[in-house]
């Protein structure tokens, strides 16, 4: 009888205590903790629009942050351009026929997970596409090449003789007038590093865009997952579906952005390199996986592959899914993406 009324109280007051110090401890939390808000910056890099979102405490540590995401695009491109007389990937080129070139470790990273790729895309995706790249200038030139222009650098796009030693970390291009291209996988690369770049300068969240290549990291501010658009790819402007992601790569090649138009034909810049023509099964093919690296090399060499063999991939590979639209406009999404596609 005499021990009910002690426990009594110890029971009611044991709660209030926690009560008390727990509204303490969010009221101090909040007050500590600033609000973030979206900072946005677009620059030119890389022949594209760059655009970076973050959520930051202030309008400085956004653009801190920013700045140097843009400082780590700029000396990737002094690394990888094949439009840069001096980079790490034109010397490779120079050097075709006549010696490896030692490079550093993103450039051979690029290199090797590009040779990966192309094997895992039946040689879809291929890095020594260079030479026809250069022939059809399909963002220069405008070149219809004839067929014996092709045979003349076929040799040439051959993935056998592109040569990597990982020990001296050297890539040897083993007959001259090859030449390795980056256009289809440096995006990707480039998204990644510059995600890590706005970790390391404190940002928890954000999105990087290089024109096709997304990389989205953390939440919104409001807790909400980042929205993606996928574009379409035949209506200018207009959105073919929604993807709401945290932590992806985000990636998609197409026929539809850059091209050129003669007689009535569209001749775009992927390019088949067993055909050495623009590859004619895909209108656009999007990827998500956890690395724009993969994203970006695997959505060329399936758009290269085409619908079915393409999307047989992408099921057999647990961390990638895809969004394809085949030639005749039909969409094909992936099965671990079919709940999370939004149509318009
Ligand atoms: P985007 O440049 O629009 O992001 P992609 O990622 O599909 O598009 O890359 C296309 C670029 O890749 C071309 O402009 C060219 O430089 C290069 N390329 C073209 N065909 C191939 C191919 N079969 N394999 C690898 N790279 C390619
Ligand atoms: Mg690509």
């Amino acid at each position: 009888m005499t021990i009910l009324p002690r426990l009594r109280l110890r029971v009611v007051s044991f709660p209030m205590w926690v009560l008390t110090a727990g509204v303490l401890l969010i009221f101090s939390i909040s007050a500590c903790s600033p609000k973030l808000e979206v900072y946005h910056r677009s620059q030119y890099q890389m022949g594209t629009i760059v655009d970076l979102k973050v959520a930051a405490s202030s309008e400085k540590a956004a653009d801190e942050a920013m700045s140097a995401g843009f400082a780590e695009i700029r000396r990737l491109e002094e690394l990888l351009s094949v439009y840069k007389e001096t980079s790490e990937y034109s010397k490779i080129n120079q050097m075709a026929g006549i010696e490896p070139v030692a490079v550093s470790p993103e450039t051979f990273e690029l290199v090797q997970k590009g040779l990966e790729a192309g094997k895992m895309t039946d040689g879809g995706f291929n890095i020594a596409i260079g030479p026809a790249v250069m022939l059809w200038g399909v963002t220069e030139s405008h070149h219809i090449p004839s067929q014996k222009e092709l045979e003349q650098i076929r040799p040439l796009v051959d993935l056998s003789k592109v040569v990597v030693d990982i020990s001296h970390r050297t890539v040897f291009l083993t007959e001259k007038g090859m030449k390795i291209d980056s256009g289809g996988n440096g995006k990707g690369f480039a998204a990644d590093r510059v995600k890590t770049v706005l970790q390391n300068s404190g940002i928890q969240s954000g999105i990087v865009a290089l024109a096709g290549d997304d990389k989205v990291f953390g939440k919104r501010p409001d807790g909400k997952p980042w929205r993606v658009a996928i574009s379409h790819p035949r209506k200018k402007g207009e959105v073919l579906a929604y993807l709401e992601l945290t932590d992806k790569a985000i990636s998609t090649a197409g026929d539809y952005e850059r091209f050129f138009e003669k007689d009535g034909v569209i001749y775009h810049h992927i390019l088949d390199p067993v055909t050495l023509q623009p590859a004619r099964e895909c209108q656009s093919v999007t990827l998500i996986s956890d690395e724009g690296i993969i994203a970006d090399s695997l959505d060329t060499g399936i758009f290269v592959m085409g619908p079915e063999k393409g999307m047989a991939l992408v099921e057999k590979l647990p961390y990638l899914g895809g969004v394809i639209v085949d030639k005749n406009g039909k969409i094909l999404i992936s099965s671990n993406l079919k709940d999370k596609v939004k149509l318009p």
